[in-house]
């Protein structure tokens, strides 16, 4: 029996194919994806495509965006055993995020992927980011899928989506995911480092439909303005920052600084610290006397968690009934594989 996997295209370079007539980029007609790409037939699955409308360069990925995706999904999760998610780049990683904590107990793979030159592009890398992640969508190992979680293909590399950022506009290899290790790589044989792959509870999806967006991402730097702080930290109804500061997460020992940190704790305000080291490593609090100053301001750690990741879990955990000291808690602990905790 093949498998029924639905290949959702939200837009992004990846959908452009060159007009014959006038050679502009333009929307390509995924209905015909066959004619295009004959080789999924040989595939053991079958494909059904939806668009997600209004199609977005991934720039304009926003919370409200998120909500109609995982809405889509949940809606066809029964019907189908594997979802490709058509993504454009820049933004994949928030996506990716976003959807790991918004799907709760998912047990079926959800794997975006996207392209750094269009699929009508004579040297496309889309055509081999979408064969292989169906091929991966629709792998099975024992009866079970053998992907039970969010993920990015991209480039020969499956990664766990809330573990990625995009690291290069350039090369094929956009993603990177500097702390945790791929779930796949592809050669000549998919190679599945089952170790790192999660496995499910088998639980019932739950679909958080709720995202809260009075969060702010204050990223220091050398002289930041004791203005700049203070304005951040005085946005009204603001309910978290995601600070990210310098290597094992330290910042300017000044006490007008810690003193601006301290009084927005006070005031409720969570602060999560997150490392600028994008390239491995996280926040160790403790580590450096500059980071002991904000552990007393009540900041919190994000280890290693991406800010991508920190971001979409803000505002997830400020969209749940949950009481504030429960949402420092999961800001600090594992709740889908986004961050390395013991
Ligand atoms: N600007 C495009 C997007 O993110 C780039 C891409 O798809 O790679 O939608």
């Amino acid at each position: 029996m093949k498998k029924k996997i639905l290949l959702i295209y939200t837009g992004g370079t990846i959908g452009m194919m060159h007009n014959p007539d006038n050679g502009a980029l333009e929307p390509f007609e995924f209905n015909d994806i066959y004619s295009h790409l004959p080789m999924l037939k040989l595939l053991n699955a079958d494909i059904e495509f939806k668009t997600l409308l209004p199609l977005i360069d991934s720039s304009d990925t926003n919370p409200a965006f998120w909500v109609r995706l995982a809405t889509m999904i949940g809606e066809n999760y029964k019907a189908y055993d594997g979802f490709v998610i058509l993504h454009g780049t820049d933004t994949m990683s928030y996506t990716a995020s976003a959807l790991s904590f918004m799907l709760e107990n998912l047990a079926k793979p959800v794997i975006l992927t996207g392209s750094q030159l269009p699929l009508g592009a004579v040297r496309t890398d889309g055509r081999d980011n979408i064969v292989t992640a169906v091929e991966i969508a629709a792998d099975e190992c024992a009866g079970e899928p053998r992907i039970q979680e969010v993920c990015i293909y991209f480039d020969n590399s499956l990664f766990r989506g809330n573990r990625t950022y995009k690291a290069n506009a350039e090369e094929f290899s956009a993603f990177a995911s500097p702390n945790y290790h791929r779930l796949a790589t592809v050669g000549v044989t998919i190679h599945y480092n089952d170790f790192f792959i999660h496995q499910s509870e088998k639980k019932p999806l739950r679909v958080h439909k709720e995202l809260n967006d009075n969060i702010a991402l204050l990223k220091l730097f050398p002289g930041i303005s004791q203005n700049m702080v203070r304005s951040v930290l005085s946005i009204p109804g603001l309910r978290g920052v995601v600070m990210e500061t310098f290597g094992a997460g330290n910042a300017p020992s000044d006490p007008e600084f810690l003193n601006l940190i301290k009084e927005a704790s006070d005031r409720g305000i969570i602060i999560l610290n997150v490392s600028q080291c994008k390239d491995g490593g996280g926040v160790k609090m403790g580590l450096y006397e500059t980071s002991v100053g904000l552990d007393k301001s009540g900041v919190i750690s994000g280890g290693d968690m991406t800010t991508e990741a920190a971001i979409t879990k803000m505002m997830y955990l400020f969209g749940t009934e949950l009481p504030d000291d429960e949402i420092k808690y999961w800001l600090q602990h594992t709740m889908c594989g986004e961050m390395t905790t013991k």
